[in-house]
């Protein structure tokens, strides 16, 4: 294995899912974590996809673009800080480690 390879992975930690996420949506996504309704659909270093269940199923996408992780979630169109959606996906992903 090559250290130096980035991956989705090693990119992601609570921290940065914290710091990537206003208080109130990390906190729902941590329950949403918390009830395990994450589905990973696709787990590779570049890509990760995942099916949120709720009322309405989301999917997020995290996608590995050099030094960030972008991602984005069928809940919203485009925003800067993660949803609870994506704050749940993440935490399963770093649950992986
Ligand atoms: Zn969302």
């Amino acid at each position: 294995m090559n250290d130096e390879k980035k991956s989705i992975l090693k990119l992601l930690d609570e921290k940065t899912i914290k710091d990537s996420s206003i208080p109130s949506n990390y906190l729902l996504g941590k329950e949403l974590f918390d009830n395990n309704n994450i589905e990973i659909t696709e787990f590779s270093d570049e890509k990760v996809t995942a099916i949120v269940h709720g009322v309405i199923n989301r999917k997020v996408e995290f996608i590995l673009n050099e030094n960030f992780v972008n991602w984005k979630c069928t809940c919203r169109l485009k925003q800067n800080k993660y949803c609870k959606h994506a704050v749940a996906v993440g935490l399963e992903i770093i649950r992986r480690k």
